[in-house]
């Protein structure tokens, strides 16, 4: 562990060596005007590395990126224009300015997203660039005012090979920040939205917030690159800002690989140095687009995942990995982790009816879950077991009637308020993030536990690495504790399905669950495999006093395992009690068998017919 670290520390250092000699290489190997070429893709790299951060690892679309660029960009400039504030005092400010741009924004992205919120960003961009256009006093309008000059302690910096140090300075730490955010709780609930927002929220993360926060980190590192780019250009033109810019700095990121920084880095660099080299090769200038244009179509069409993406492609070592038995130490482990909490609380369903326009999928259902019990939960396709399942967990809200976790009515808490109340789940069909490994997708889980924030994450305060290493350790635990060690590193997308619902499982155990609701988990598992299930359902009641909520096509797996069984049909419950009673009632037959008569086989039939 110690050597990995010790490892990964030098691997670092090297990289770091290795990226200062580059930038003493550039800045006196390089002329006056290649410097400036330079400079100009690293400017471009910022902004497109903001869209690595919001597009690349969030998921979301923005067409305003150059906006945001160009309100900060005037800002510094009207600031120096107006009140002579000098660039240093006027960048930060400017940079905050772009702050409740980029909120709007982000709230427009809680109700929309793909195409909508493309669209939607589309109109803000025009919205600005007007805005800009209409207020010549304050911008200077179509002609613009000169930009302020970068001067720090009398040292000019705004050209050539000192503005290439002050970029490279400013580039190096936006990317050290990124990389921390991307490598904490914030960079893991973004990916987690990213892939999935339901499976995040019935994670307890907080999909609005962290939805917002990467918009605003993702606009002020374009303000960022805005400020830049006036010292840059010197005289700013409303049409730098426009639309069509925004496009391009996204299909700048798209080339270079909208995953990775150093995909901004050579996204940025090649778009800066095409028309350069073009040039000094002696082709037209007129040919510089249909050269950009041809380039982007070729990598986007051979590597979706850019140029980083092809560098960066690892000979993934899929070696052959078994998965373990269940391990009541390591559960007892996580228990001593958990430490001492108080029970778990009994969940109540009240009255509760949930109609989808015409149909009624959950009618008048009152249930009480005891706690640390398993209740299993039956019945045919459509009686509504999911719609409960969603009812508990707060994806679907009951037309009418009442849930209450403890004393508590949670019936208006949305999924991520449930699962900070104990409650955690897993999807009939998984919701996995299948293309982050094992791990990874089990810390996404310890959110609950482990959040610290940006602030935290960027700066690697005490208490944040310390949460950090504590979920490591725990996740490590969980998948000891269900045999899944060996498959810690592996991508979830690359296992096969019955250890994929094992790690949905795991996945829940990281939210430190109190009531764990299983929608079908045995479904497509070998004999093998429920077998391990069984034992590990009865185990967490056994040891983690966890309350199990069992919904379940395998008659026989439920009878073995649970202490109650509910059965609904249509919406209502026809049945509850011990497993043994419930498999001789008449109702439950016909629900089953759509026959009342008993042929002394009917508990074996009740046991079959669904399973
Ligand atoms: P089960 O899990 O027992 O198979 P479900 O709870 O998934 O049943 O579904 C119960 C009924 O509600 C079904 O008829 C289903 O088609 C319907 N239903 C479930 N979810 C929705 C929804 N979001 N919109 C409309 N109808 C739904
Ligand atoms: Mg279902």
């Amino acid at each position: 562990m110690n050597m990995a670290r010790a490892e990964v520390g030098s691997k670092r250092r090297v990289r770091a060596a290795l990226a200062g000699a580059a930038v003493l290489a550039v800045a006196f190997g390089l002329s006056e005007y290649w410097l400036y070429v330079v400079n100009l893709g690293l400017i471009y790299a910022v902004v497109a590395g903001s869209l690595v951060i919001l597009t690349g690892w969030t998921g979301q679309v923005s067409l305003a990126q150059a906006s945001f660029m160009g309100i900060s960009a005037y800002v510094v400039v009207a600031l120096h224009h107006h009140y002579g504030i000098p660039f240093v005092f006027g960048a930060p400010v400017a940079v905050l300015a772009t702050v409740p741009f980029t909120v709007i924004v982000g709230f427009v992205a809680l109700r929309l997203s793909g195409f909508h919120l493309a669209a939607a960003t589309v109109a803000f961009a025009l919205a600005v660039q007007r805005f800009v256009f209409q207020f010549r006093e304050l911008t200077g309008g179509s002609s613009g005012y000169a930009a302020p000059p970068l001067r720090l302690f009398g040292w000019d910096l705004d050209a050539g090979r000192s503005f290439f140090f002050v970029l490279a300075a400013v580039a190096a730490v936006l990317a050290v920040a990124a990389w921390r955010l991307r490598s904490s709780s914030v960079g893991r609930a973004w990916a987690a939205i990213r892939t999935s927002e339901r499976a995040a929220r019935s994670l307890g993360i907080d999909v609005a917030r962290y939805k917002l926060a990467a918009f605003v980190v993702s606009g002020v590192v374009a303000g960022i690159g805005g400020v830049l780019y006036a010292v840059l250009l010197e005289r700013l033109s409303p049409l730098t800002f426009d639309v069509g810019p925004s496009v391009l700095i996204l299909s700048i990121a798209l080339v270079g690989g909208i995953d990775h920084l150093a995909g901004a880095l050579i996204g940025g660099m090649a778009y800066a140095f095409t028309p350069e080299l073009a040039r000094a090769a002696g082709i037209s200038g007129n040919w510089v687009p249909f050269m950009l244009a041809a380039a982007m179509l070729t990598v986007i069409a051979l590597a979706p995942a850019g140029v980083a993406g092809l560098l960066t492609r690892r000979s993934r070592r899929d070696e052959p990995v078994a998965s373990g038995d269940i391990d009541p130490a390591a559960l007892d482990e996580l228990a001593a982790r958990w430490g001492a909490r108080p029970p778990a609380p009994s969940v109540v369903v009240d009255g509760v009816t949930v109609r989808f326009g015409g149909l009624t999928a959950v009618s008048d259902l009152s249930v009480t879950v005891p706690p640390a019990t398993i209740v299993g939960l039956i019945g045919p396709n459509g009686a509504g077991k999911s719609t409960c399942l969603n009812v508990l967990t707060g994806f679907a809200r009951p037309t009418r009637g009442t849930v209450h976790v403890g004393d508590r009515d949670v019936t208006a808490v949305p999924p991520e308020g449930r699962a900070a109340a104990g409650l955690a789940r897993t999807f009939q069909t998984p919701l996995l993030f299948t293309t982050e490994t094992v791990e990874r997708n089990l810390l996404m889980a310890a959110h609950l536990h482990s959040a610290r924030g940006l602030v935290g994450a960027v700066l690697r305060t005490r208490p944040t690495r310390h949460s950090e290493r504590a979920s490591r350790d725990e996740a490590a635990c969980v998948l000891r504790a269900l045999g899944l060690g060996g498959f810690a590193r592996q991508p979830v997308g690359t296992l096969p399905f019955g250890t994929e619902r094992l790690v949905e499982v795991a996945r829940c155990l990281m939210t430190r669950p109190q009531v764990l609701l299983l929608d079908e988990p045995a479904a497509g598992l070998s004999g093998h495999e429920t077998d391990r299930l069984a034992r590990l359902v009865a185990a967490l009641r056994d040891r983690l006093g966890i309350t199990v909520v069992l919904v379940e096509h395998d008659i026989e797996l439920v009878m073995a395992l649970a202490d109650r069984v509910d059965v609904l049909d249509f919406g209502r419950l026809i049945a509850s009690g011990a497993p043994d009673e419930v498999q001789t009632h008449p109702e439950v037959r016909r629900a089953y068998l759509g026959v009342a008569e008993d042929d002394g086989q009917a508990s074996r039939e009740v046991a079959h017919a669904a399973g």
